[in-house]
């Protein structure tokens, strides 16, 4: 690796994570949709391995997979909850774990819950095209 490789992966690791702390959750896909408008020559393989180095330095955490299965990353590395829309797959920090275990904990007996929950329903917009789309 020289060292234009070098101040170049850099360059791209600090504008991704501007990028995720106006975004809170993307995936790659979306990362580079944003970098582009600053970089218009990044490749999907820049933005892949950059994304890959955050997350194995710990800047970057995983979130639930984005609307085809991609790779979703995390601007808040503290594991935490949260609520995803089933229409439009936004999702939003939640911390309701303290809450709301214990409660499905008795509701599923001996069985125990493993990793960070996710509430599914829909967003305050797609709410709105839903009840459109339905005529109400
Ligand atoms: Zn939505
Ligand atoms: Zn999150």
């Amino acid at each position: 690796m020289n060292i234009e490789t070098n101040f170049r992966q850099s360059k791209y690791c600090t504008a991704i994570e501007n990028a995720m702390q106006t975004l809170g959750h993307a995936t790659n896909l979306e990362l580079l949709a944003v970098l582009r408008e600053q970089f218009p020559d990044v490749s999907a393989t820049t933005v892949h391995r950059a994304t890959a180095r955050l997350a194995q330095r710990g800047q970057l955490g995983l979130a639930p997979a984005g609307r085809d299965g991609s790779m979703r990353y995390d601007a808040n590395v503290v594991p935490h909850d949260h609520f995803q829309c089933q229409r439009c797959f936004m999702l939003r920090d939640a911390d309701i774990r303290d809450v709301v275990v214990p409660v499905i904990q008795v509701a599923i007996a001996d069985c125990e819950i493993g990793g960070r929950l996710v509430i599914s329903g829909l967003c305050k917009i797609c709410k709105t095209f839903v009840k459109e789309e339905v005529g109400d």
